[in-house]
């Protein structure tokens, strides 16, 4: 599933810039004795010697300075760029992917499975009058309910489905090469071990069930990622319907 892919080994990335500015340096040094005795070869200058440890000892200042302060910035704008890529891909509160992230990752499963002639299966699913959770228990004890359906999702699927947490308390799960008996499965798991958990928040304990919807390629239209959440939407508003702690297929 997602990996933690964005982390970065600082202290490698330390010994490359000193690397670098060693680098910078000695090429500094080495284009300054060369321009200057390209010179004093042009104007026949005698005071070679004292030419020649000006034109070491100015870029052997100059140039790992100011290299270093440049590299330094190009680092911290990596750094910002990682920081970035890393809340646009996973939701803080939970660590699933995010509503983006799972559009893309799952159009792109998607695309595979079209081409491989893989099954493909889409899930929706929403927490169950998790409005009164937050009602009684309060806002902390709605986003621990969210922490710990999201290990409970987690636990139940493979490495290679996707998981994300959509906004709220809603969310999609992405299992590209299952059948629909395979998802069923799962996707019962997850429902039953919603049902059999039980929050410990402050002095109370929380009960949640969930309620899901399924969509499941088409063998052979190509639809697209946005007609299978739109079907699973639609199962989910069954589930909701039918009284919920429930999962629906969607009709095709
Ligand atoms: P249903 O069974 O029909 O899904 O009812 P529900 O109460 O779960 O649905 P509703 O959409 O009425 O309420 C969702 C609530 O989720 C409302 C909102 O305050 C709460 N919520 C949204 N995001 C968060 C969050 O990040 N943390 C917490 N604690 N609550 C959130
Ligand atoms: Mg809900
Ligand atoms: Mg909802």
């Amino acid at each position: 599933m997602q990996k933690d892919f964005l982390e970065v080994d600082y202290t490698s990335r330390q010994r490359r810039r000193v690397k670098v500015v060693l680098a910078i340096t000695i090429a500094s040094i080495l284009a300054s004795l060369l321009i200057t005795y390209a010179i004093l070869v042009i104007t026949g200058s005698e005071k070679l010697l004292i030419i020649f440890v000006i034109a070491t000892m100015a870029p052997a200042i100059i140039a790992p300075i100011t290299s270093w302060s440049v590299i330094g910035l190009m680092i911290k704008v990596q750094k910002l760029e990682e920081a970035h890529r890393r809340q646009a891909t996973y939701d803080d509160l939970t660590g699933l992917l995010t509503r983006r992230a799972l559009m893309n990752q799952g159009d792109a499963l998607l695309k595979l499975c079209v081409r491989n002639k893989q099954p493909f299966v889409l899930a929706l699913l929403d927490l169950d009058n998790f409005k009164s959770i937050n009602d009684l228990h309060g806002h902390g004890g709605g986003d621990e309910v969210l922490k710990v359906f999201a290990r409970i999702m987690r636990s139940a699927m493979r490495e290679s489905d996707l998981v994300g947490r959509l906004g709220g308390e809603e969310f999609a799960i992405v299992l590209p090469g299952s059948t629909l008996n395979d998802a069923q499965r799962v996707l019962e798991r997850i429902r039953q071990e919603t049902q059999d958990t039980q929050v410990e928040y402050l002095d109370a304990v929380i009960f949640l069930t969930v309620s899901a919807g399924l969509a499941v390629k088409h063998e052979e239209a190509s639809k697209g990622f946005t007609t299978l959440i739109k079907q699973a939407d639609d199962a989910l508003y069954q589930a909701k319907e039918r009284g919920r702690n429930l999962i629906v297929l969607s009709e095709i």
